[in-house]
């Protein structure tokens, strides 16, 4: 899927389930998903202030909780920075390999590995809200040089 087909499902989705993807929301939708690597919410500001100098930090916020309420995208922890998803069809929490020298980030997206965490979790009595598993290491290309 490219970013083209992933806004056109996202619109669909949002559609069928009531949900309002204001012209904002889609542009900063589209803005992660166009972002070579993870992006981080101030850089988000300034691009969209290029195209609407009115807008101020709450707007991207705003844009950027909604969006990751619906899984849409995701947010990466350890950078605060938000990365794009290419399943919004299927709910799921992120599974990342982050290679440190470039940034790249591949999403894993292992159903797996998130029961078995669940799992873990509920042995210990714990109630998980949310997962984000964040892995470091090296790239192939970064490996190779
Ligand atoms: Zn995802
Ligand atoms: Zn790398």
């Amino acid at each position: 899927m490219d970013s083209t087909q992933v806004v056109a499902e996202v619109e669909r989705h949002c559609k069928e389930q009531g949900l309002r993807l204001t012209p904002t929301r889609r542009r900063v939708l589209e803005m992660v998903l166009d972002a070579d690597g993870p992006i981080k919410a101030y850089d988000l500001l300034d691009q969209l202030k290029t195209e609407q100098p009115k807008a101020a930090p709450p707007t991207v916020y705003r844009a950027l909780e909604f969006l990751l309420e619906n899984h849409f995208i995701h947010r990466l922890e350890t950078l605060n920075a938000f990365v794009s998803c290419f399943h919004p069809h299927d709910q799921h929490q992120g599974q990342f390999l982050i290679c440190e020298q470039c940034d790249s980030v591949t999403e894993i997206h292992d159903h797996g590995i998130e029961k078995l965490l669940a799992t873990s979790a509920s042995d210990h009595d714990f109630k998980p809200e949310r997962q984000v598993l964040e892995i470091y290491g090296k790239c192939r290309n970064c490996r190779n040089q």
